[in-house]
């Protein structure tokens, strides 16, 4: 017998469902028919299970390699899940970025077609950070913690550390103790490992064991005060998350709110969110998860991959594992030379793709003179596909880290060529936007002390003496008992002070509607901003930026939170972001390239010392991970793929020694014999160099900058 729910019902009445002679409902012909037999399988899996009442999805892992429809496939599932009649308020969507998340919210609109008008189709869909926060501040009264709670990046954090660092005599002892980065990140590894201090001290920071009963007090200290002042880290959204639905009841209660939980790029997930889903979904009953091993690139954050592989035997009986081997992005000679860049990798266990895209040129290794060249050559490449009509939107340019691409955006910027830049220096580590965030922020947590000492020494007159002794004042009244205006400040400083002090209370919860409560801090900053700021006037445009972006949000919490989780992406550029139906061009880490496609890719410095970055030549893991970083960038490409050698790298030295260039080689993940993969090109071709007179002329630098300093030696 088919459970026929009213709501099946009334989809078939009004046809919109195929219903076949089993009698159980599948999506829309058009939209499955596009889907091949094995991804097919995956989008069905379990659902089936419907029948007879049935209300049990057992687990199901989707592993396969790049471009094989995993995101696909995730975003059909969701549609047949709605078709056959799940509740699209009760599926939790994770993905890795917002970015992310929005898109598979509007593909599974644009898949359920017109029924989805009108309403956010996927309340829950976020990534785990984000989801966090929503769902800690919901159940903040349940687990003993402020709803209203200040959420810290991890500068911020840094920054507490260091004064907890500070205020047990640790930075003023004999021998050095660990920097705030490095403590930061040895607290992160902990808790994102579930490996205790001494075993994390011993395999990734030898050099600071020495210090573990030190590290345990202070990150004791640390935690303290996060709680002292509302706090809480990245790292405590997750960590949270995993004790409350670690709690029996609270667990069931949390985990029954969704019926299905679908996660995205499993292989980049940590012990910690592989603890979360188990949480919620002990029994697996309802849990997608989809991923690629050979795309794991988090692992420096504590991901790892084992969390995907070891997923199906967390279940009794264990998850389904289904594989999908056919690739829908590249043409075949793209990923043919991306598969044998990964088959030298140590461990692998997804298998190798086909394309029926069979022809097509192959990937190209263009070697280029230096890094200005290389702008050259890349910017002259991208115009000559926008005028053969590929749009610049449909181009992209990857890099290994964010500098990599300074000279492109330098080169883009005097050609007038509007592009975005994802991954890198964020728009809100801008010193400007951290301030007035910071205002935004104490005006909704007053206890949060690292958002006040910031938004204080903002005041003219106001330092940070000053600013302390008011925290302190605060931090001894009564709970919620604000009273700026009568804190203890200078007499001189007091008429500015009273201004400042107005403006944060009306920040306050429901004290100022929003977005006005932002635009008040705006123009108070702009009033301030010559003084505050020798270049006063890209900052000025960044705080116009800032204002618009928070008028998209429904409130201030809202906007501080996912602001500060998943920080808008472009580049502070002065012109500010271009239009959204503007055509741009695409500059991206390969980090943050993740799960996108492009027709055209160009990947910049595919030499040594870049990719791998010679950050992480000193272990195999290390290695093995640059490696798959440069599979990744690889395997973004539908059509055109080429990796850019600069042969020559500029190197600034000691004053003394001047400055000189250093040859590049080629990465070492491309040896000898894969070069057959790929077509090669020296820019400009030598017929065209015009030789200097002086062979040596191009290499001569004089750096006058040392000369500079080395006045004053
Ligand atoms: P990645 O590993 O990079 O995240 P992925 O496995 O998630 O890739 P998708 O991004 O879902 O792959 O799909 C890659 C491309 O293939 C997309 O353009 C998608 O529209 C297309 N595609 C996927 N499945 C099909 C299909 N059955 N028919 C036609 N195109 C498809
Ligand atoms: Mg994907």
């Amino acid at each position: 017998m088919v459970d026929d729910t009213g709501k099946q019902a009334a989809a078939r009445v009004a046809g919109r469902m195929r219903v076949p002679d089993d009698g159980y409902p599948t999506a829309p012909v058009e939209r499955i028919a596009s889907l091949n037999p094995a991804q097919r399988a995956a989008v069905g899996f379990g659902i089936e299970a419907q029948r007879g009442g049935e209300q049990r999805h057992p687990p199901l892992l989707v592993i396969a390699g790049a471009g094989s429809g995993k995101t696909s496939t995730l975003a059909h599932r969701v549609a047949q899940l709605i078709d056959c009649g799940a509740e699209p308020t009760r599926l939790l969507l994770l993905t890795f970025s917002r970015r992310a998340a929005d898109e598979m919210s509007r593909r599974v609109g644009r898949l359920l077609g017109r029924r989805a008008a009108g309403t956010p189709p996927l309340p829950w869909a976020g990534t785990f950070h984000g989801i966090a926060a929503r769902l800690l501040r919901e159940y903040a009264a349940r687990i003993g913690i402020d709803p209203a709670f200040s959420i810290h990046d991890r500068q911020d954090s840094a920054d507490l550390l260091n004064l907890a660092r500070h205020g047990l005599g640790f930075s003023a002892r004999a021998k050095r103790f660990p920097l705030k980065g490095t403590c930061l990140a040895i607290y992160s590894a902990v808790l994102n490992t579930q490996v205790a201090l001494g075993e994390v001290l011993q395999t990734s920071f030898p050099w600071c064991a020495e210090w573990q009963a030190e590290l345990k007090s202070l990150f004791r200290e640390y935690v303290r005060s996060k709680q002292a002042q509302q706090v809480l880290d990245y790292d405590d959204l997750l960590l949270y998350w995993a004790q409350m639905v670690g709690e029996g009841e609270l667990g069931r209660e949390i985990g029954g709110r969704f019926s299905h939980v679908l996660v995205d790029e499993y292989q980049d997930t940590n012990r910690l969110q592989a603890a979360i889903l188990l949480g919620m979904k002990p029994d697996g009953n309802g849990l997608t998860v989809v991923g690629d091993d050979a795309q794991s690139i988090y692992a420096f954050r504590g991901a790892t991959v084992r969390n995907i592989l070891d997923f199906p035997q967390h279940f009794e009986p264990p998850a389904q594992v289904l594989t999908l081997d056919r690739n829908y992005r590249s043409t075949q000679p793209i990923l043919d030379a991306a598969n044998r860049v990964i088959a030298l990798a140590q461990e692998r266990f997804t298998k190798d793709l086909w394309s029926e895209r069979r022809t097509g040129e192959k990937p190209w290794l263009v070697a280029v003179r230096d890094e200005a060249d290389q702008a050259t050559y890349v910017v002259e490449q991208v115009l000559a596909r926008r005028e053969a009509g590929l749009r610049l939107k449909s181009q992209a340019v990857l890099f290994r880290t964010a500098q990599h691409s300074v000279r492109i955006e330098i080169e883009l910027r005097r050609r007038n060529i509007p592009f975005v830049k994802f991954g890198g220096l964020r728009f809100l580590e801008a010193a400007h936007v951290k301030d007035v965030l910071a205002i935004l922020r104490w005006g909704q947590n007053p206890r949060d002390r690292m958002a006040g000492f910031r938004a204080m020494q903002l005041v003219a007159g106001i330092g940070p003496k000053s600013a302390s002794r008011v925290l302190d004042h605060i931090a001894s009244a009564a709970p919620a008992c604000l009273l700026l205006d009568e804190q203890p400040v200078a007499e001189a400083a007091r008429p500015a002070w009273r201004e400042f002090a107005a403006l944060v209370a009306d920040c306050g919860p429901a004290r100022t509607p929003w977005p006005t409560a932002c635009e008040r801090v705006c123009r108070w900053y702009q009033e301030q901003i010559d003084r505050l700021h020798e270049d006063p006037l890209p900052r000025q445009a960044d705080i116009e930026q800032l204002a618009l972006i928070a008028a998209t949000y429904p409130n201030a919490e809202r906007f501080l939170t996912e602001l500060t989780l998943d920080p808008p992406a472009a580049s502070s550029d002065e012109a500010g972001p271009p239009l959204l139906d503007e055509d741009y061009l695409i500059l991206s880490t390969i980090h943050s390239a993740k799960g996108q496609e492009w027709t055209a890719v160009f990947v910049l410095n595919a030499v040594d010392g870049c990719i791998p970055s010679d950050m992480a030549t000193g272990s195999t893991a290390a290695l093995e991970e640059e490696r798959r970083l440069l599979y990744v960038a690889m395997t973004r490409a539908r059509t055109h793929l080429e990796l850019i050698l600069p042969q020559r790298f500029h190197v600034t030295q000691q004053p003394a020694h001047g400055d000189r260039h250093v040859h590049a080689a080629r990465t070492r993940f491309i040896p000898h014999a894969l070069l057959p993969d790929y077509e090669q090109l020296s820019w400009p071709p030598p017929a065209f160099v015009v030789a200097p007179a002086n062979p040596h002329a191009r290499q001569q630098v004089f750096d006058l900058t040392a000369r500079m300093r080395a006045m004053w030696e």
